[in-house]
Order: structure tokens, then C-alpha cells, then sequence
């Protein structure tokens, strides 16, 4: 076929039975993950817990009329905002983490960062505990850089205590990867912001100076444009509240000498935070990853600038934290830099400033979760990061025993296909050696599969348990969201204990993975559904849609990371050197493929941009991709050997093609160009568009499939096979 397969594209998505679930509107077809995000109940549909009333008062807070005041009227005056809004307890929750600080004052900054710790904030780094990578039965502290407003899928939408349910994974800032893509108009607004005459956007230009960590000059020009103008919006957004935050009896001399150094605190911060490829590089591997772990008492050492001992004591609610406590520290140049930034700013400023960031990026985000067109979306979002358990547990029981044990006998039948067939094609790989072919088949032999959710989820019990001690008033959404992150931190197991065996993601989650620690392929609930229990639908649906995602993960446990971890999920390098340059080059001959094949023009502010892409970051996310195309459609094969698959009505394609086509559904989204560019910087996963597109080349089935001449353009290439 002469055009991208990507376009190739049904009126309605293909499936028909996909027609069942809700897809919003607008939407011409859209991807299998996004489609299971949106079909959770939104918050008006959930039933409260016949046990206990606690969440059914949580909505009824979040819908009341005094605590959903209008942006008009709350705050960004010069006087406090009225009692009883959003915008007035925001303010009181600053003044009791210390509140302003005048000039000349020298306040504890180190105490201020634990007490927005426990509040879920991370205005100078973002800081959590889980199992230790070189050391499975202690935890490990890690540290990574804030958030900032162009990492759109945002990690703070679930809560730490999610975070430590997510995989381990070394190589990928881990929530980051598990989350649905923004939706498309992320940046809608963008090119609307305002300038105020008092300078914002001088000061960010100011600041390009300030932070030896600066833009580098490699990054694409159309994300540094939109990385510069999100940027700004966000320092307005600091401004305004600034105006609300300043005491009314400052001069207006101190007031604007106050501002402006937040100001410019705030913007250097933020551009003292390296790019986001540098990072996914850093942690491309665990050698790299391991190369960034100090003890606390070398903690204390390199990075004297704060005092880490108490920051964690107060966090991690605990008397004493051993010196040789792993801290991982990701990346420790942000953190050198944080050392050369913090003081040349006044105590007062920096006490300000985190105050402001802290307050814009994360409370200002419940201020609006109140009063928002999609609020239904929002405050399901707002209610799972507030009780993950509870709505984990509301959404497993929308499936009756009986459905959910036909759907973990479904995927444990489609993990073991996918498995004999991996062993199947390990056995003829010619550039395995058998030292790490046998490895390699004993590896495979033990991945586990982890479905659903943890059992725990359907003991009401337990469920009860995690509800009994809350308090929720139902006048008061902001104070019950405080609580609930101050309470959810004094849940977190000790981290002077062991960590839990194996990781789990929340039933609710939509997305699935691979976790090396434990050789596990984990799939939540919300990755499958009542579509794929009973057997009805045609397999190459279940093989190309569900199927492919798990060969995916399957194919992670042998990727550059995977091949550190045995079949125990234990550190150890069963590959041998040989096999290695050998699996190293091909990972080389899908770099250079890609290279040579694609490019992509995007039209961003009136002028047409060529993207700058990386195909090294993304060659772990293809190889991943193009192995597990091979897999499931070699799997699909055998399943329909003896059952010819069913035809689609009025669809004039084979089955054949039609696992491709669903394979391609996958990753089938509507993306603005502004989305584009930013996920090319910042993913290491290719755009859709690529990514379908290399796998399709990549596949000598497809060309089959279609009776691709060999001059089309995604059959002319050389085949890049691996696994
Ligand atoms: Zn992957």
C-alpha cells in the first residue's frame, strides 16, 4: 500500500462492539486506552458504599454551590477573597505553612519543603519511598525533579500512595508512562496569554541567564517556543496570586521588590530543571540508574544545601533514618544545581516563592477541579488520587464474580499463548547464543501474570478499614482533600520495614506493564472488560488489541533494561557479552531504519516546522513494539489454524488484515500539533503515527497481509527483526 497505514481509518472505530462504550464526542475514533479512562463512572453515577456514606459526603462537598465559587469571584484582588470559598482556605493553608515572610526574615526552608511533603506538593523536588532496586527487602528514598506545566501527563493526578503500588521500573520516571495522553487541547489557550505591563515576561527572559542548567541548544525550536510561552502563563498565574498573598500595609516599594524576586526565583527554578530527553537518558538503564543512588550520610555530603535527615524524618513520620538509607537522586546535576541556585536568593524569597509554586501548581488545581465545564471528569480524577482504595474497590465491583473469573482465566490463556509462542520463536533466533538462549527460555517460562487487582479489593473489610477513620464535612471539599493527604501519609507503610513483595497498580488505572523486580506482567481491571470475557468476539480483536499490549510488556523483559533482571526478577546479567553486541546492533539497525524513514512537518504558530526527532530515546519503546507485533500475530495464526477467524459485515478485508488494522487501532488518537512536538521532547515512546507505521514496515506479515508491492512505502525497507 502507498499511503501511511496510520490513516487508514473505518467511520467508526473498528469493532463494532468498541461501539458500546462512551467515546466523547468529537472524538472520530479514538484509542483502546483512552476509551477505558473515559468509561469510569464519572462522580455523579458512583454509588456510595452501602457500608459507609464517607465518599457519598465527598461528592456532596465537592457539588455545593459555597465551595464552587466562579473564578470572577474569587481571588486575585487586592483583599482576601470571602469566607468559606476555595480561594480563602487556600490562603489559610499557606499562612499555617508560615505564611509571608518579610525580607530581612531567615526562615526554615527545610521545614516549610517536609510540610508541603506531606501535603502531596513537590515545589523543589518531588520526593518518595519504595522498595530499593539493588536491595529488594528495603526501601529506598527517591528523588526526582518537580512537575512542571509541560509534562502533561501529570504524575500528581494520583496520589503517592499509588505511587507506591506502580512498578519499580528503572529507565522510566515511573508514573509518567502509565498514564493516558492529555487530552487534545491541552494548549488550547496557548497564544492567548496575557502579558502584564509589570513585566512577567522580562523576568522570564531574566532568568534565562540565571541557571547554568538553561535550554540547551539542541532542543526542537517549536517545543522551546511552547515550553517558553507555558512558561509564562504559569509565572502570570504566580503574579496574580502573588497580588492576593503580599500583605496590604507592604510599601508599594517592598511589595514590588518582594514580587519581582519571587518572581524570578519561581522562573530560574523552573529552568534550572534539565530537559526531559536528558533525563530519559540518564535513566535509561539500571548501570545508569545505580549510578545515582548515595547513601544519606553522602547525601548530606554532596548536597548540604538543605537537611535531608529531617526532611525525610518528618516526611516518612519516622525518629531515625539509618545513614546508609539508598537515596536515589535523579538526577544529581538538577540537585548540584539546585546547590548554586538557592543561595543567591534571600531565605524570605525562597520561602515566598515555594509557597506561590506550591500553592499555582497543586492547590490551584483543586480550585478548579470546582468550577469547570468537565467538572464530572475532573472530580472522578480528584476522588481517586483522595481514595484510591475505595474507588479501586467501587470499580472492581462493577464486574460480578463470575465476570471477573472469566476474565482472569481469559488472560492467563492469552499470557500463556503469548509466552509458547515467544519460547517458540526464541529457539530460532540465530544471534542468541545457547548460554543466553537457555536463560533467556527459563525467563519467559516464569513471567508471571498479575491480573486485575490485588485480592484485597474484594474484601469488604478491608475496604471499610481504609474508609473508617476519615472525616469528610460536606461543606468543606478543600479541608476534606488536606486531610485526606496528610492521613494518606501517615498510612504509608514504615519505611524502616520491608516494602511490599510485588507492585499492583489500582484497578482503575488503564494501562498496563512490565515489572523486572518480580517478572510480572501486570494488567489492571480497566485494561479489559466485559468485551473480552466471554469468547464472542473475533480473535483477531482480542489478539491484536489486547494480545499486542501484553506482548509488549512481555518483550520489556528483554529490553536494554530487561536483560539486567533473571527469571527472580534478582539483578543479574544472564545475557552474554557476545549476544549482547549482537542484540545491540540490531537495536542499532532499528535507529538507523527510523532515522532514514521518517519525518514530520507540524504547523505551529502560523509557520510550518520540521520535528527534530531522537530515535535512540525511543528504541527500547520500538523494539518492545515491533517484537510484539511478531508475537501476537505468530500467536493469532496458530488460534485460527483450525478455526478460521469470522468476517466483519460490510467490511471488505481478510481477517488477516484485520489484525493489523486493530493492532493500528491502538494507537488510533486525534493529537494537536502542540502535543505532538511536546510528547517528540519529552516521551520515549514515537508519536502514533510513527509508531504504527514502524512496527507495520518492520512486519513481513503485513506485506502479506495486503500483497504489498515490495516498491510501497512501508514494505521497500530492509526488515529490522530482534525478537
Ligand atoms: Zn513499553
Amino acid at each position: 500500500m502507498n499511503f501511511p497505514f496510520f490513516l487508514f481509518n473505518f467511520p467508526t472505530c473498528v469493532g463494532s462492539n468498541l461501539n458500546s462504550t462512551r467515546v466523547p464526542p468529537g472524538s472520530r475514533c479514538i484509542g483502546f486506552h483512552q476509551i477505558r479512562v473515559v468509561s469510569v463512572p464519572p462522580c455523579s453515577q458512583f454509588p456510595p458504599l452501602p457500608s459507609s456514606h464517607v465518599t457519598g459526603r465527598f461528592y456532596i462537598g465537592l457539588a455545593q454551590p459555597a465551595t464552587r465559587p466562579r473564578h470572577t469571584a474569587a481571588p486575585y484582588r487586592f483583599s482576601r477573597p470571602p469566607n468559606k470559598t476555595i480561594a480563602f482556605a487556600v490562603l489559610n493553608l499557606l499562612d499555617e505553612l508560615g505564611g509571608f515572610q518579610p525580607m530581612n526574615a531567615t526562615p526554615d526552608i527545610n521545614k516549610l519543603l517536609a510540610s508541603i511533603a506531606t501535603l502531596n506538593g513537590g515545589p523543589l523536588f518531588r520526593l518518595s519511598a519504595d522498595q530499593d532496586l539493588q536491595n529488594k527487602s528495603r526501601f529506598a528514598i527517591y528523588l526526582d525533579t518537580p512537575k512542571l506545566p509541560w509534562m502533561p501527563t501529570h504524575p500528581n493526578f494520583y496520589s503517592e500512595s499509588m505511587d507506591a503500588l506502580m512498578p519499580a521500573s528503572p529507565g522510566m520516571p515511573r508514573l509518567r508512562t502509565l498514564l493516558p495522553p492529555p487530552r487534545p487541547d491541552y494548549f488550547a489557550d496557548l497564544g492567548r496569554v496575557r502579558h502584564r505591563r509589570d513585566g512577567v515576561r522580562s523576568i522570564n527572559q531574566a532568568a534565562n541567564g540565571t541557571s547554568s542548567a538553561s535550554r540547551s541548544s539542541s532542543e526542537d525550536f517549536a517545543f522551546a517556543y511552547v515550553k517558553e510561552r507555558l512558561h509564562e502563563k504559569r509565572l502570570y498565574r504566580v503574579d496574580r496570586l502573588l497580588s492576593n498573598f503580599l500583605p496590604a500595609n507592604l510599601s508599594r516599594k517592598e511589595r514590588r521588590e518582594m514580587a519581582q524576586s519571587v518572581l524570578l526565583f519561581v522562573s530560574s527554578l523552573a529552568k534550572a530543571i534539565p530537559r526531559e530527553k536528558n533525563l530519559l537518558y540518564t535513566m535509561k538503564d539500571l548501570p545508569s540508574f545505580i549510578e545515582m543512588s548515595f547513601t544519606l550520610a553522602q547525601m548530606r555530603e554532596k548536597f548540604d544545601f538543605l537537611d535531608w535527615t529531617s526532611i525525610f524524618q518528618e516526611v516518612f513520620n519516622v525518629s531515625d533514618i539509618p545513614d546508609d538509607m539508598t537515596v536515589y537522586v535523579l538526577p544529581p546535576s538538577y540537585f548540584a544545581e539546585l546547590g548554586r541556585l538557592l543561595p543567591r536568593f534571600q531565605p524570605s524569597v525562597v520561602h515566598n516563592g515555594l509557597l506561590m509554586i506550591f500553592a499555582t501548581d497543586s492547590l490551584l488545581e483543586l480550585v478548579d477541579v470546582t468550577d469547570t465545564p468537565d467538572w464530572a471528569i475532573k472530580c472522578t480524577r480528584v476522588t481517586m488520587q483522595v481514595f484510591p482504595k475505595a474507588v479501586g474497590a467501587m470499580y472492581a465491583r462493577l464486574w460480578s464474580k463470575e465476570e471477573l473469573a472469566a476474565l482472569r482465566d481469559n488472560l492467563s490463556k492469552l499470557l500463556d499463548l503469548l509466552k509458547e509462542t515467544t519460547v517458540r520463536r526464541l529457539g530460532h533466533l540465530p544471534w542468541l547464543d545457547e548460554e543466553s538462549r537457555e536463560k533467556a527460555l527459563k525467563k519467559v517460562s516464569k513471567i508471571e501474570g498479575r491480573f486485575l487487582a490485588p485480592p484485597k479489593f474484594f474484601n469488604e473489610t478491608w475496604v471499610d478499614a481504609t474508609l473508617a477513620k476519615m472525616t469528610v464535612d460536606p461543606q468543606d471539599f478543600f479541608g476534606n482533600v488536606i486531610r485526606r493527604f496528610r492521613d494518606a501519609r501517615k498510612e504509608m507503610p514504615r519505611i524502616s520495614g520491608p516494602p511490599p513483595p510485588v507492585s499492583w497498580a489500582y484497578p482503575f488505572v488503564a494501562n498496563a506493564y512490565y515489572d523486572p523486580t518480580s517478572n510480572a506482567v501486570v494488567v489492571p481491571l480497566a485494561m479489559v472488560s466485559d468485551l473480552f470475557a466471554y469468547g464472542v468476539s473475533p480473535r483477531y480483536l482480542w489478539l491484536s488489541q489486547l494480545g499486542n499490549t501484553l506482548a509488549h510488556e512481555l518483550m520489556h523483559s528483554f529490553d536494554i533494561n530487561g536483560w539486567h533482571f533473571d527469571e527472580r526478577g534478582e539483578v543479574s546479567g544472564w545475557m552474554t557479552s557476545d549476544t549482547r553486541v549482537r542484540l545491540t546492533a540490531r537495536i542499532q539497525c532499528l535507529v538507523n531504519q527510523y532515522a532514514a524513514t521518517f519525518s514530520h512537518s507540524v504547523r505551529l504558530f502560523g509557520r510550518s516546522h520540521s520535528v527534530d526527532f531522537d530515535w535512540n530515546v525511543t528504541s527500547n519503546e520500538n523494539l518492545a513494539d515491533i517484537g510484539a507485533l511478531q508475537v501476537s500475530y505468530d500467536a493469532w495464526k496458530n488460534v485460527v489454524k483450525s478455526h478460521p477467524d469470522m468476517r466483519l459485515p460490510q467490511v471488505d478485508l481478510s481477517p488477516h488484515q484485520l489484525f493489523f488494522v486493530g493492532v493500528a487501532q491502538n494507537y488510533c488518537y486525534e493529537v494537536s500539533d502542540e502535543w505532538y512536538v511536546t510528547m517528540v521532547e519529552i516521551d520515549e515512546h514515537t508519536p502514533f503515527r510513527e509508531r504504527v507505521n514502524g512496527m507495520m514496515m518492520n512486519s513481513e506479515g503485513f506485506a502479506e497481509a495486503f500483497k504489498c508491492p515490495p516498491t510501497a512505502s512501508l514494505a521497500k525497507f530492509r526488515k529490522c527483526s530482534v525478537w
